[in-house]
Parts: C-alpha cells; structure tokens; sequence
C-alpha cells in the first residue's frame, strides 16, 4: 500500500476558517493517492470539490496561499456579490461566446441561492441583480467549507504545486507536501489578477505543458489612465464623481457611475467597458445620458439668456466639471451669445465626449484576467480537456470573463459544478 493513502475524509482548514493548518508531509518517501486533485481552493476550486465530493470521489484541494477563497472574502467590497439573477452567456467575453452556455444553464443564479438560503446567509439584491451578503463575504467562504466538509472533501492551505507529470492512471503532482497521484487532476487556479492576493501564471503554463492553446491574456474591469496633456486637463477633477454616464467603444456601452482619479477615470462604467477597450480604441462617454443636452440649452437660453453656460451646465453637471470643461474646451458666455448652432455643437459634444486613455492600471488593481485556456480545448459539457483525458479546467483561468456585477462568480460556481460532475 503507498505509504502516504488517502486514510479518509478530512479537512486541514486555514487559519481564517478558525483552524491552522496542519503541517504535514503526505508520508516520506511515499504519496497520497486521491480520485480528484483541484490545484486551486477558489471560487471555481472549492465548488467542483463540493460537486465531485458528493458524488462520492475522493477529493483533494491544494491553494498555495495561507488562506483559501482570498478572492471570495475581498469581493464585493467585503459583502461578495455572489451572483447576478440576471446571469445570461451574453454577459461574457470569450473567443467562443458559445462555450459558457451549457455550464450557465446547468447551474443557474438560482441554484446558488438555494445554497446560500440552506445556509442562512441574509442577502440583498444591490442594483441590476447584484447580490450581495448582508453581513460578509466570510459567510460565503464558510458555507464553501462547511460544504467541503459534509462531502469529505480535503482542503489544504500553504500547499503550492511545483510540478504536474501524466502518468499511466492519472497524474503525478509533486506539492509543497509531497506527491499526489490523482485520476484527475483540476485546474481551477484563476487569473493574474491580484498578484498580492496569490495569484499566478500557473494555470497557463501547465496549459501549455499539456499543449493547450493560451489566448493572450490582459487585466479586465480594471480603471484607465491617461497620460500626456490628456492627464494635466483632467487631473484636477480627481474625486469628481458623476453617478450615471454611458461608456461606449465601438457598439458596446454601460450605463453606471464614473469617478476621476489622479491617474486617469474609473467607477462601474469604466470598469465595465475597459474589458472591451485596447490602447488605441477610441473611448466616448455621454456625461449626461438620460438628457438630449442641445435641447436643455436651448430650453436654457430662453429661461435665463444671462447666465454663463459653466452656470447652466453646472445645474447638470459637477460645478467642477462643468467649470474644467468650459476653461478647456468649451468657452463659456452668457447664454444669449450662443446661436442654435453652436448650442447643439456643445450639446452634443457633451453626450458623445472623447476621452483618450493611454492603458489600463494593469492586474494590480483589475478585478478580472480577460484570455487565458482556449476554449476550444476543452469540452463545453464537462471541462474536460480534449487533449488530455482526466484534465480539467475551469474558472477565471479559461477564456471565459464576465462582467462586473457578479456574474464572474457565476462562471467560476457553474464551471466548477460541470467538471465536479464528471471529474
Ligand atoms: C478585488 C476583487 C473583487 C471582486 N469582486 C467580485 C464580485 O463581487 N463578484 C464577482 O462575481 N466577481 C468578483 N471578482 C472576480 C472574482 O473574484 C473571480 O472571477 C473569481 O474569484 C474567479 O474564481 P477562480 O476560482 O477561477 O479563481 P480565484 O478565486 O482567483 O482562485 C484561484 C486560487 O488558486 C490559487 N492558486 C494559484 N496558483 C496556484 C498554485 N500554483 N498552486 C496552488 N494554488 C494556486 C490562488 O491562490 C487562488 O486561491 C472580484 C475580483 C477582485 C480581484
């Protein structure tokens, strides 16, 4: 009998979960021999444990962090937005817009507020089918472990994978505790966003050490810079927030708040659409977008010819905004002064303004990693390799990335369910 075998059931939970990590070694000399590895104790990671654990299969899940679901417990600003009721395969990007839809349809928003519910967690629908904890996103990271443990799944923190070989049966991966031999072997290790919280390229290169196609990978949801003059005409606006705008590029635009900052512009408007921009995009933002803004100031013009237009505009706008954006662009005059024309050019400059962003603020601040394992690999059904027999992949590390508002934990939940089922 291997020295290190799988004795049963049991959880080595991180210290976040109130218990320390145990550090052992799977036997000298010896392995461990398990159904189902999961290199990854994430979102993605911990559901397709639940999954596979139910079924009965033996299932180990190494995270090379110090705590598991790091990325569960800071989303959402501390509340996790678990899901949107909303969730359909439209909201996400992906080389192949078809791939998401048997997992998203096969494990629904709905199914995972059931779970949710069955574990009394208390939960509020934010905005646009946003839902959030509460009370915090720890609840969700415990509800995972609970679930681990009622289906005898292992979890083991501190525990990184320093290299994978295939074997006759399975796979051979050498961990920080020693060697796994695992019939399947899950890779459910996320982006390269939030290099700080623990995230790495892992996931890609053993993609790659298997022959699977890797799409370039680039931060997503993640706020823009400028640079240059277009920097120095902004800056000053730092702070200045705007609740709703509509970012457009191309045919793609969001509707939702924006903000200024030192470097550049962010807020759910920003984020949402930097997924769909790349430097050289030409980026257009309506500054007020539930108003024809050429008919207000004609409307305007009557009701007040003496007023400057940094005044009218600034009933509608931030004072500061509307301030910067006559000292720069627009020339502001009493209201009397403007012809027709002019009115309609500025009123339609501001419901179509160009905005010339140099980057993004790149994977230390993005919520997402937009590419990653093609997905013509792998199987829409299972996440099953079709290379390599036994491999899955499943999460943020496979060229599937929502939108901002919960429908990343969607994908990570209902992608993780379908390889828990056949793993
Ligand atoms: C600040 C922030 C807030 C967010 N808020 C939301 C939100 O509210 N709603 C939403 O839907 N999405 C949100 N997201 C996105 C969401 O967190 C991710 O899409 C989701 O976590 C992806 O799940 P995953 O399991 O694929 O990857 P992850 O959750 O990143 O899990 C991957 C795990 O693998 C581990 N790992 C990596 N390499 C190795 C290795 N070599 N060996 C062992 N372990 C390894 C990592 O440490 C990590 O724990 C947010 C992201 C960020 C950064």
């Amino acid at each position: 009998m291997p020295l290190g075998d799988n004795a049963g059931p049991h959880l080595v939970m991180p210290a976040a979960a109130g218990i320390m990590g145990e550090q052992r070694r799977y036997g000298h000399g010896g392995f461990l021999k398990t159904d189902v590895l999961i290199i990854g104790a994430g979102a993605a990671g911990l559901m397709c444990a639940i999954t596979a654990g139910q079924r009965g299969r033996r299932v180990l899940v190494v995270e090379h962090a110090n705590k598991v679901g790091k990325k569960i417990l800071m989303s959402g600003g501390g509340r996790c937005n678990f899901t949107n009721i909303g969730a359909t395969p439209a909201n996400y990007l992906s080389a192949n817009p078809h791939f998401a839809k048997s997992a998203l349809a096969r494990y629904t928003p709905n199914d995972f507020i059931a779970l949710v519910e069955k574990h009394r967690i208390a939960y509020h629908e934010k905005e646009l089918g946003q839902l959030f904890c509460d009370d915090s996103s720890k609840q969700i990271v415990r509800m995972l472990l609970d679930e681990c443990i009622a289906a005898g799944v292992t979890v083991e923190a501190n525990c990184g994978v320093q290299r994978v070989r295939k074997t006759l049966q399975g796979f051979s991966v050498l961990s920080a505790r020693g060697e796994v031999h695992a019939e399947s072997l899950v890779v459910a290790s996320g982006g390269l966003s939030l290099p700080s919280m623990g995230a790495s390229g892992f996931g890609y290169e053993l993609a790659r050490q298997f022959d699977h196609d890797v799409l370039p990978t680039r931060a997503g949801l993640v706020p823009l810079t400028l640079s240059g003059k277009h920097q120095e005409h902004y800056r000053e606006l730092a702070g200045v927030a705007l609740p709703v705008v509509e970012t457009r590029v191309g045919r793609r635009a969001f509707r939702a708040g924006l903000l200024f900052t030192h470097r550049g512009i962010s807020g759910p408007s920003i984020l949402q659409i930097s997924s769909y921009w790349q430097p050289g995009d030409d980026l257009r933002v309506d500054l007020l977008p539930d108003r024809q803004v050429g008919a207000y100031l004609l409307g305007q013009r009557m009701a007040r010819p003496l007023a400057e237009l940094k005044t009218v505009l600034g009933d509608v706008l931030p004072k500061r905004l509307a301030q910067r954006l006559c000292e720069q662009w627009l020339e502001s005059r009493p209201m009397r002064q403007y012809r027709d024309a002019e009115l309609a050019q500025v009123g339609a400059r501001i419901n179509d303004w160009p905005i010339t962003a140099s980057g993004t603020e790149g994977y230390r601040t993005a919520e997402v990693t937009l590419g990653g394992v093609d997905t013509d690999g792998l199987s829409s059904a299972t996440m099953q390799s079709k290379l390599v027999p036994g491999l899955y992949f499943i999460g943020e590390v496979v060229d599937v990335t929502g939108w901002l508002g919960g429908y990343n934990f969607q994908w990570a939940w209902a992608s993780g369910r379908a390889a828990g089922e056949a793993a």
